[in-house]
């Protein structure tokens, strides 16, 4: 379970949204047994879903996040609700490509050129569905631009993963900030130079940990919420409007699993009763293993 600030500045010219999401990234790599760049990749877009969905109006709404590319990730896919839930995958979980003449790791590279799709599934009849070329593969820059172009609002998305020695995750961090529409002029500018001077989103939390040792998760953003925008003009300097929480979490059931099989078609579903007479079905999000046997399926067929 991982915390998220949001806060607002005084002048009510912008929102932040602002989490630590280790603890989620961490689970994400131990279910998807993925390689550090994979880690990167995969926790990147998991902590901007989940930022994103929180951005939802309702609990039950939600929304999902694809990067689509012709690099070695494929794809990469969450899912996050407004109450906080998230899950994802990356079909490629061994990833590995060399590290980028800065050192850090090619989350670009292993996207290359492709899309990303946002669809919000807000209980209306249709969803809706946005969809912009990547700028980078880097996916916070992508994220950015996808407000602007998709939804024509000015945000700025932010995304870190460190990975530790050990390949496990040392920290991992986002941060949406969200213009408001009677944004003050002089808000643009002070958050622009701003983000300009921002260091890497996990070096601010790294630091904040080291600053704040024994302080409660609450205490641990407020410090990086503080460290960023410490020095803005006083107006624009963000208050806590409240905590919420984020997590991972997949909702897969039998039942799910199993409606699944029954799109498959009568005459797929009966050649995989006659020559396998049972079926193993793994979850993507969770590799969760549901087995039908053939008593099931035939009860499955019965009722296509
Ligand atoms: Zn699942």
């Amino acid at each position: 379970m991982s915390k998220v600030l949001t806060a607002m500045d005084k002048s009510g010219s912008y929102r932040v949204y602002l989490t630590v999401s280790t603890d989620m990234t961490e689970e994400a790599r131990q279910i998807h047994h993925t390689t550090p760049l994979a880690t990167a990749a995969l926790g990147r877009v998991l902590t901007g879903a989940g930022l994103m969905g929180l951005m939802l109006k309702n609990e039950r709404d939600r929304l999902t996040v694809q990067f689509k590319g012709d690099g070695p990730a494929r794809e990469i896919l969450a899912t996050a609700y407004g109450d906080g839930r998230v899950k994802g995958y990356i079909s490629n979980p061994n990833l590995e490509l060399p590290l980028k003449a800065d050192g850090h790791l090619d989350v670009g590279g292993a996207l290359g050129i492709g899309q990303l799709t946002v669809i919000k599934d807000l209980g209306l009849k249709e969803p809706y569905i946005g969809k912009i070329s990547l700028v980078s593969g880097e996916i916070a820059d992508d994220l950015t631009a996808y407000y602007y172009i998709s939804e024509q609002q000015n945000s700025s998305v932010a995304l870190g993963v460190k990975i530790a020695r050990d390949c496990s995750v040392l920290c991992s961090g986002g941060m949406i900030i969200q213009m408001l529409p009677d944004a003050e002029e002089e808000s643009v500018d002070a958050l622009e130079a701003m983000l300009a001077e921002l260091e890497p989103l996990t070096t601010i939390i790294e630091r904040a940990f080291l600053r704040s040792a024994g302080k409660s998760e609450e205490g641990v953003l407020q410090e990086v919420l503080d460290d960023i925008f410490g020095n803005m003009p006083e107006k624009f300097v963000p208050e806590v409007l409240e905590f919420r929480q984020m997590q991972w979490q997949c909702d897969c059931s039998e039942d799910r699993l199993t409606q699944a099989l029954a799109t498959i078609g009568k005459k797929e579903l009966r050649e995989i009763i006659d020559e396998d007479g049972q079926a193993e079905l793994t979850c993507q999000f969770c590799e969760k293993r549901y087995f039908f046997d053939k008593e099931h399926l035939e009860s499955i067929y019965d009722e296509l």
